[in-house]
C-alpha cells in the first residue's frame, strides 16, 4: 500500500474527514497530521472520540499566534514531516491556517497536494479564509470541489478543468452517519460567533450583541451562545457583557452540539459548517457576515445573510421563526467514496503530473 498524508488543522476539519479517514485506511498507509491549532480537549480529541477518528500519528503542536507564526511554525514542522514519510500525496481541507502551512509545505517540495472544499469564494478579499481558499486551490494538484458551481469558480480563474472534481458535501455522511441525544422542552435560539470579522471589528460584536439583546426583548426565548475562547478574549478586551436573556455555554461535542442544532427553534451563527448541518437539518438559520461563500444556501433561499444590519436581522429571525425550511437535497451521496475513486485511480495521474 502506498503512503499518504491527511492533515488536519482544526475542529470542522476533524469532523468533514471523519468519514473519509476511514475508507482512506482500507486502501493506503494513512499518516494522519493534526497541526495541534485547537488543543483544548472540547475542541480538538472530544471530535476524534466522538466520530471514532483514531489519534493523529503526529500532532505539530502549533498553538495559537498570529497568522505569520501560525503559518511558518507549522511549514516548519511539516516540513520534517513529510521529509521523514516521503508520502505519494498529501491531502488538506478547507481554508484555515494550518490548511496554508501543509499545502506550501507540501508544494515546494513537490509533493502532489490534493484540496478537498476547493473552489468556495465569497469574494471578500479582507477575509484571512478566502486569502487561503485562493492560495491552496492555485498550489493544488486536484482540486475537490463540494458543488458544481465551486468548479467554476476555480475555472474561472484559470485553473485547468483537468484539475477540478465535483463530488457533493462529505458534511452530509457526517450528519447521517451519527445520533445524537440533546432534548430541551423550552424553546431556545443558538448562537455561535467567533470568526475574526465579527470579533476582531469591533463594532460588529457590538451590533451582534445588540441584536441578540432586542431579539430576547421581543420574543423571551432562551438565546444559547457557544463561547469559544477567542469570543472570550475579545469580549473581555472590549469590555462588552452579555445581555439578558443570552446563556453563554462552552464548545460543546459534536454529538451535542448537533442535537442542539436539530432543536433549536433558530441558529444565528457566523460559521460555514453550522449553515450547512442546518440546511441539512431543516432548522431556520441565520448567516450573521456581510459575505459567505456558502452562496447555494442563499439562492435556495433555506439562509439568510443579513450583514451588520440589527433591523435586518431582527427581520430576518422573525420571519424564519414562521416558516417551514425544507432540508436540502443538492449536497450529493457517497462522497467519501467517490474521494477515494478518484485518489486510488489517482485520476489524470495527479493531473498530468504538476502540469497547470
Ligand atoms: N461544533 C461543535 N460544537 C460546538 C460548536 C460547533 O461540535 O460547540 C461543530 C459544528 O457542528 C460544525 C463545526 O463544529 O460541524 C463548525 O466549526 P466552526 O464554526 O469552528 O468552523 P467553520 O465551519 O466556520 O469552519
Amino acid at each position: 500500500m502506498k503512503k499518504i498524508i491527511t492533515c488536519i488543522g482544526i475542529r470542522p476539519d476533524i469532523i468533514r474527514l471523519s468519514q473519509i479517514i476511514k475508507k482512506l485506511d482500507n486502501h493506503f498507509i494513512n499518516i494522519i497530521v493534526d497541526s495541534g491549532q485547537h488543543y483544548d480537549y472540547n475542541l480538538n480529541k472530544i471530535f476524534y472520540d466522538q466520530l471514532e477518528v483514531r489519534p493523529p500519528d503526529y500532532n505539530l503542536d502549533v498553538k495559537s499566534g498570529t497568522h505569520a507564526t501560525q503559518v511558518a511554525k507549522l511549514m516548519i514542522e511539516f516540513e520534517k514531516t513529510l521529509l521523514e514519510n516521503d508520502p505519494y500525496f498529501v491531502i488538506v481541507l478547507g481554508d484555515n491556517n494550518s490548511s496554508l502551512g501543509f499545502s506550501l509545505a507540501t508544494s515546494k517540495l513537490n509533493i502532489p497536494l490534493i484540496h478537498i472544499e476547493a473552489g468556495m469564494r465569497s469574494k471578500n478579499w479582507r477575509m484571512p479564509e478566502e486569502k487561503n481558499r485562493v492560495i491552496i486551490d492555485h498550489l493544488a494538484d486536484m482540486n475537490i470541489c463540494y458543488l458544481p458551481e465551486h468548479r467554476e469558480n476555480l475555472v474561472k480563474e484559470g485553473i485547468d478543468p483537468r484539475r477540478c472534481w465535483v463530488v457533493g458535501n462529505p458534511i452530509i455522511e457526517v450528519v447521517n452517519a451519527v445520533e445524537t441525544s440533546f432534548q430541551q422542552k423550552s424553546p431556545f435560539y443558538l448562537v455561535t460567533c467567533h470568526r475574526a470579522e465579527n470579533t476582531e471589528i469591533k463594532e460588529n460584536l457590538e451590533k451582534i450583541l445588540a441584536f441578540l439583546g432586542r431579539l430576547y426583548e421581543k420574543s423571551n426565548i432562551e438565546i444559547k451562545f457557544i463561547l469559544m475562547p477567542k469570543t472570550k478574549n475579545m469580549m473581555e478586551k472590549y469590555g462588552f457583557s452579555f445581555p439578558e436573556g443570552v446563556n453563554t455555554i462552552p464548545p460543546q461535542g459534536f454529538l451535542e452540539f448537533l442535537g442542539m442544532e436539530k432543536e433549536a427553534k433558530l441558529v444565528l451563527t457566523d460559521s460555514g459548517t453550522v449553515v450547512e448541518e442546518c440546511a441539512i437539518l431543516g432548522t431556520p438559520c441565520i448567516t450573521l457576515r456581510e459575505s459567505t461563500e456558502r452562496i447555494d444556501l442563499i439562492e435556495l433561499g433555506v439562509n439568510a445573510l443579513t450583514g451588520m444590519d440589527i433591523d435586518q436581522m431582527l427581520n430576518a429571525a422573525e420571519y424564519s421563526l414562521t416558516h417551514q425550511i425544507e432540508p436540502v437535497s443538492h449536497y450529493g451521496k457517497n462522497i467519501a467514496d467517490k474521494i477515494c475513486n478518484i485518489l486510488i485511480g489517482n485520476s489524470l495521474n495527479f493531473s498530468t503530473k504538476y502540469s497547470r
